[in-house]
């Protein structure tokens, strides 16, 4: 398959750490928060941090995992090391997590399930009323460059949104 216009090629590495962002995904329904995990790996490959979804638990609209994982890694790391980490999420970062990771100096994202298919899951679900702003779009208005790769594992990434968007 062709890469993606836009998008640069992954790495088994990257599809370990997306592979985990999507397991934390899961675990965040377990907890009972929305299916959203992200993982950040240094410059090494390495696992720095991670993060699930607590929009629920924490009754923070902003309680995203991306979100949640930037405030973390802006407490532990420069925006000068972070400009070399990657931020694995289960799903497309909406324009507040993309935002954030614009904001936090993270050089590059990998993210599984695209916004486009995760608007057609929630529909206008009152909890997620998707936007529809690929996060490319955020990243292009920026001064800095913020490499995407994705959507990648598109359909292990939406396995536990299945009958989450309906069943609620
Ligand atoms: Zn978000």
């Amino acid at each position: 398959m062709p890469a993606l216009a836009g998008s640069s090629p992954s790495t088994a590495r990257d599809l370990e750490h997306l592979r985990h962002a999507i397991d934390l995904s899961g675990r965040a329904v377990a907890r009972g928060d929305h299916p959203f995990g992200a993982v950040l790996a240094g410059p090494d490959g390495t696992l720095l941090l991670a993060a699930e979804n607590t929009v629920v638990t924490d009754r923070d609209c902003t309680g995203h995992a991306e979100t949640n994982l930037v405030r973390l890694a802006c407490r532990a790391h420069t925006p000068e090391f972070l400009r070399g980490t990657t931020l694995y999420t289960s799903a497309e970062p909406c324009a507040m997590c993309a935002g954030a990771i614009y904001w936090s100096g993270i050089g590059r994202v990998v993210f599984g399930l695209p916004e486009a298919d995760l608007l057609r899951l929630t529909g206008s679900h009152p909890d997620n009323p998707t936007m529809a702003l690929p996060c490319r779009e955020v990243f292009a208005r920026g001064q800095r460059p913020v490499e995407v790769v994705g959507p990648l594992l598109a359909e292990e990434a939406a396995g536990p949104h299945a009958g989450f968007w309906t069943e609620q």
